[in-house]
């Protein structure tokens, strides 16, 4: 799966979200992610987005779309940014 790191933080461009064929990048639980009401918000509270794991489709079309190159396949997770991996996961329950 692809990860989201922590340059996504309080940024939450969403450029990913328009592009990923199967829609499995999230908000928070709660936040619905093309509603720009709740992106503000996210902004503004320092949230992130997230990958759901296992809908992921490992295509990549993500990756370069995002402004802040906060996207990394799961295996090329900076060192520094090795807790996002779990902190996808969970988002999850996984
Ligand atoms: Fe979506 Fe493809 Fe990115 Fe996975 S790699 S989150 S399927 S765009």
């Amino acid at each position: 799966a692809y990860i989201i790191a922590e340059p996504c933080v309080g940024v939450c461009d969403t450029a990913c979200v328009q592009v990923c064929p199967v829609n499995c990048i999230y908000g928070p639980e709660g936040y619905d992610v093309t509603n720009e009401e709740h992106l503000k918000e996210m902004r503004e509270k320092k949230m992130q987005l997230y990958i759901h794991p296992q809908e992921c489709i490992d295509c990549g079309a993500c990756q370069p779309e995002c402004p802040v190159e906060a996207i990394f396949p799961e295996a090329e997770v900076p060192e520094k940014w090795q807790q996002y991996i779990r902190i996808n996961y969970e988002r999850f329950g996984l």
